[in-house]
């Protein structure tokens, strides 16, 4: 079965469309975590960041990049963040490759808090850490 946002792309299901072109779509995002919250969406499905083709990838990261900066511009927001989710355990649950541009404000309602629990490092080799994933780098 395809995904919410293939139906979406192909006009089945309504959107309120912030920006189109014949790679890229970008929606306000249905939940609202904060006033503009918007995905930015690419036309050809992949599942997610990792799988995407970069071409493409590069332009869903270009149309985020001017939606956070107008969002700064014109809804007051004096912040913003830029997220994608990649597999279940990260938070995905449209596995159909999207960036969520969620503008912050002072005070005011909505948002989330992104905490990072740092974990007891003592045990772990980091340089080894490091090289490892340096060498399964793509060329
Ligand atoms: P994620 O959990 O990162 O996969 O994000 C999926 C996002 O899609 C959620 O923030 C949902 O609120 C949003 N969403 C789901 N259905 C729709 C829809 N029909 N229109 C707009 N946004 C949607």
């Amino acid at each position: 079965m395809e995904d919410i946002f293939c139906r979406i792309i192909k006009g089945e299901i309504p959107s309120t469309k912030i920006y189109e072109d014949d790679d890229v779509l970008a929606i306000l995002d249905i939940s609202q975590t904060t006033k503009g919250h918007t995905l930015v969406i690419p036309k050809a499905h992949c599942d997610n960041f990792l799988s995407c083709p970069a071409d493409i990838m590069h332009k869903v990261m270009d149309v985020a990049q001017r939606i956070g900066q107008a969002e700064m511009s014109i809804l007051g927001a004096k912040g913003v963040n830029i997220l994608t989710n990649v597999g279940e355990p990260a938070g995905q649950s449209v596995m159909h490759f999207h960036v969520h541009v969620i503008p912050r404000y002072l005070g005011g309602e909505g948002g989330f808090q992104i905490t990072m629990k740092g974990q007891d490092t003592s045990a772990m080799d980091l340089p080894r850490l490091a090289m490892d994933i340096s060498k399964a780098l793509k060329k």
